[in-house]
């Protein structure tokens, strides 16, 4: 069965790169009726964060992405890594090396001089290491022939054992290294499919002569495709936000997000918007781009929009009170929150954005939006508010064609369009925010701040 995992190191939160790994790994395992495993990489212990742990673990969470095994952590496995390292040494597969900095050093220099790609010349292969002594092991890396695999996305690879080096599998601090961490991980936990950005495509050579070499099954590889801010730069924070609990925090839903990141180099045909159901039928990881990604804000917001408007408005009210409570609003004093939605939902493309527009609902605003204001409530414009005021003030019963009526009663009386009663009596009611129309604005506010707003506007 097809087991894929994330494999994240808790260095910081989970960002819009690791959740798409995440996303396509999970996605494959869901396709093929397989598991999911989640594995802490908290091997850099200078670096690693029980905070980053939680964060990976909040984003992934509120993204959906469940596993089905997991966490483990890489620093609770310390003894297997050293069991199989020791195997290594035993066999001759890897040697000590005490090859000082300044040997080393010395050694890249020279290399470089002659402008051959630097590497270990294997100066410690046949030397005997005082193992009390500080030292390092490598592996020792086949001299000869080539890694070949066939990457999931990128096709056939192949890489000729001499550009390899003896890679370090423990330091001299007796610590494990990543790559000899990630195999022996890899293999334990039955991965068959690594799925990674290709930032690591030059280190899957290395773990394949590591599995070979320990007669481990070689998994299959997926490199994806790195994401690129708009400038064509690696997507950083400088782009905005790249933490996934940012998009929470910016009123992005969790479909439209993982929608956006699956079409981060996948598509089906011009199919944008995907179910949840429908991504994990159609991914195929075969149909990845090698190309970059770009990563590009106007479209998550159109998915956004997207959701935001054809979701049940129950659970968007639900997802929207939080960011009106931080506008110090509580939706309970006031109009039924999933009308406010039914009514304004078209007009937002982020739940913060239709909190805002969403705020006259509940409270008096402060100043009338100052475009909307000059152009309609200008002096000569205000004479219809007078009268509507009065009739609306005369209504027996507050409702939406009631409202309409007495609007289309003061348009005939005064001679004038409907534009000319309705347009200051739309800023004069909603401060100048987009809006539904007029007469169900209205009803939704209530007659009393209907008043009120209108004295504030002809005043
Ligand atoms: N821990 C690595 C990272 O965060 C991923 C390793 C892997 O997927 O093999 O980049």
């Amino acid at each position: 069965t097809v087991r894929t995992r994330f494999a994240p190191s808790p260095t910081g939160y989970l960002h819009v790169g690791g959740a798409r790994t995440a996303l396509f790994s999970w996605l494959y395992a869901r396709k093929h009726g397989g598991q999911f495993v989640l594995r802490i990489e908290d091997t850099d212990l200078e670096r690693s964060t029980q905070e980053s742990v939680n964060a990976i673990l909040e984003g992934m969470t509120w993204l959906g992405l469940e596993y089905d095994e997991g966490p483990f952590y890489q620093t609770r496995r310390f003894d297997r890594y050293n069991e199989v390292i020791d195997q290594l040494l035993e066999k001759g597969l890897a040697y000590r090396c005490d090859c000082s900095k300044e040997r080393l050093d010395e050694l890249r220099e020279e290399q470089m001089k002659r402008k051959v790609k630097p590497r270990y010349d294997g100066f410690c292969r046949h030397r005997e290491i005082d193992p009390s002594q500080s030292h390092v092991i490598r592996f020792r890396n086949p001299g000869s022939g080539a890694v070949v695999f066939d990457d999931l996305v990128r096709g056939r690879i192949s890489v000729a054992n001499e550009e390899l080096d003896d890679l370090i599998i423990r330091r001299s601090d007796g610590s494990p290294t990543y790559n000899l961490t990630v195999v022996v991980d890899d293999a334990d936990m039955n991965i068959t499919h690594v799925i990674r950005g290709d930032d690591h495509i030059n280190n899957t050579p290395r773990q394949i002569n590591l599995l070979q070499a320990l007669e481990l099954p070689v998994p299959q590889y997926g490199h994806l495709p790195m994401i690129l801010g708009d400038d064509g730069a690696r997507l950083s924070k400088r782009h905005g936000a790249v933490s996934v609990m940012q998009y929470l925090e910016d009123g992005f839903l969790p479909e439209a997000l993982l929608n956006y990141l699956v079409r981060l180099g996948w598509s089906h045909g011009d199919q944008e918007i995907f179910s949840l159901d429908e991504m994990i039928q159609l991914f195929e990881l075969e149909e990845v781009n090698k190309a970059p990604s770009t990563f590009n804000t106007d479209k998550l917001l159109w998915i956004n929009q997207h959701y935001i408007k054809s979701d049940d408005p129950k659970r968007i009210a639900r997802l929207l009170a939080p960011h009106l409570g931080r506008l110090d609003i509580d939706p309970t004093q006031g109009p039924d929150l999933v009308a406010v939605v039914e009514a304004q939902r078209e007009r937002a493309s982020t739940l913060v954005e239709l909190a805002r527009i969403s705020a006259f609902y509940y409270r008096d605003f402060e100043d009338f939006d100052p475009k909307a204001a000059r152009k309609a409530l200008k002096p000569g414009a205000l004479e219809p508010l007078a009268l509507v005021r009065a009739h609306l003030m005369e209504l027996p019963d507050w409702n939406r064609e009631d409202i309409h009526a007495v609007i289309a009663n003061a348009v005939k009386i005064l001679e004038t369009g409907f534009g000319k009663v309705a347009m200051p009596m739309r800023v004069a009611v909603t401060g100048g925010a987009p809006s539904p129309d007029l007469d169900l604005t209205m009803e939704m506010i209530g007659r009393e701040a209907c008043l009120r707003r209108i004295d504030k506007a002809i005043d």
